[in-house]
């Protein structure tokens, strides 16, 4: 099954490398500090200038960052990495160990994308975004992600009429293909969005009872049933 978050998140991960050349680039492929290219040696990275709350880092504009050479840039922050402060911004599945961890060099596929006030953006495995962040929220949704891959693999799902039906933690989601993309029934309730593939609608499913809301949502309608929404 063709993954489309797999493919939304490899075009995340190729912007945010992308995104460091470009910026590079504009700076004429030189420290702005000290004027020395990668033909002289030098090994430039990327030092953000401000710090925005909760973006990405291939969101922010080009001017808030600048080209800097590895000794300008140790110069700058001095040395040391922080080892705490940080803050989760995005993540990516590169669909095998086909990425380096920016902390600890190790192969990684879970790549979690992380933003320090005094530091650059990283991209770094599951281990350290749990280090740097202090928080559970990188292995916690490794797990989530496992789960939703076995819920959308289960051979629990049975067919009937054209139509996708399982029982999941006792509310009975149905996938139906209509003109244009799938429709969703939970405990026989239609839902009003229209999905651009299975995996979405199922997937859409997963999380509404994951998070609780199909829990409250149901025990709302049971309350008030001639009221559904
Ligand atoms: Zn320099
Ligand atoms: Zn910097
Ligand atoms: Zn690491």
């Amino acid at each position: 099954m063709a993954d489309e978050t797999e493919r939304k998140n490899k075009y995340q991960s190729n912007r945010w490398i992308e995104f460091r050349e470009e910026l590079i680039e504009l700076d004429g492929g030189a420290c702005v500090r000290c004027g020395r290219r990668r033909d002289d040696g030098a090994v430039l990275q990327v030092h953000h200038k401000e710090y925005l709350k909760g973006k990405a880092p291939w969101e922010y504009p080009f001017g808030f960052f600048e080209t800097l050479c590895r000794r300008c840039h140790a110069e700058e922050h001095g040395k040391i990495r922080p080892e705490s402060g940080w803050e989760y911004v995005g993540e990516d599945d590169l669909g095998g160990l086909y990425g380096n961890c920016e902390r600890c060099a190790t192969e990684i596929r879970y790549v979690f994308f992380v933003q320090h006030p005094k530091w650059e953006p990283m991209a770094v495995g599951t281990i350290c975004c749990d280090d740097l962040t202090g928080t559970k929220l990188a292995s916690d949704k490794r797990k989530y992600d496992d789960r939703l891959k076995r819920f959308l693999k289960s051979n629990r799902w049975s067919e009937e009429n054209g139509s996708h039906s399982i029982k999941q933690k006792r509310i009975v989601i149905q996938v139906s293909p209509i003109s244009g993309g799938y429709r969703l029934k939970m405990n026989n309730t239609d839902g009003k969005e229209t999905y651009e593939t299975w995996q979405a609608a199922k997937t859409r499913a997963f999380d509404f009872i994951e998070s609780g809301d199909a829990d409250r949502f149901f025990e709302k309608s049971a309350r008030h049933p001639q009221r559904p929404r």
